[in-house]
């Protein structure tokens, strides 16, 4: 599991995703999922090495938008996405829903 200094497994994590070195990282350890929040749509959950995250985008978003329309945030696990951002999971890299029961994210 992805875990540093004295984080516990049973607290779902989330931290926003403020930066290139930022986003690098999380795509590096390859654990946990990235959540896209947009202000004029729901959250999204992808995976956190899907395709359809780009440097492109993020810059446009967090860099040349200066986050006014939406944020990047790294998530733990579907779950806390789910619950903390409201967020759905994406059709294109259907980030897997493993330990949520189904109905967390129906509805
Ligand atoms: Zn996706």
């Amino acid at each position: 599991m992805f875990k540093e200094g004295g984080e516990t497994e049973e607290v779902g994590q989330s931290k926003e995703i403020q930066n290139f070195e930022d986003l690098r990282r999380v795509r590096l350890a390859d654990e946990g999922f990235i959540v896209i929040t947009d202000a004029n749509r729901p959250a999204i959950i992808h995976k956190v090495n899907a395709k359809c995250i780009t440097m492109d985008k993020f810059n446009s978003k967090v860099s040349i938008n200066d986050r006014k329309q939406g944020s990047y945030y790294w998530a733990d696990s579907v779950a806390t996405a789910a619950r903390e951002f409201g967020a759905k999971r994406c059709k294109a890299c259907k980030p897997e829903l493993r330990l949520v029961p189904p109905s967390t994210l129906d509805g």
